[in-house]
């Protein structure tokens, strides 16, 4: 019989052959790779959806003081 852990992550056994200990706050826990790599792949598309993000915000603080900036010429100019 193939020895099983407890994963923490899935609440359930998988072999040992998945599991890798993982570092949680409390402590050295036993978790299956397939929920690691399920964790760190949505991390990572938690870090893209954040830099897409910021670079929309930051376009658009660019658009508003040209905006602003031209305003401001219009102005003068009058
Ligand atoms: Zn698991």
């Amino acid at each position: 019989m193939t020895e099983t852990v407890f994963c923490y992550s899935c609440r359930v056994h998988h072999p040992k052959a998945e599991m890798r200990l993982f570092l949680t706050r409390r402590g050295l826990r036993w978790r299956c790779v397939h929920s690691i790599l399920a964790s760190t792949r949505s991390t990572a598309e938690r870090d893209a959806f954040g830099q897409r993000q910021s670079l929309i915000n930051r376009e658009e603080a660019r658009r508003q003081a040209q905006y602003s900036r031209r305003l401001q010429a219009l102005a003068l100019a009058d």
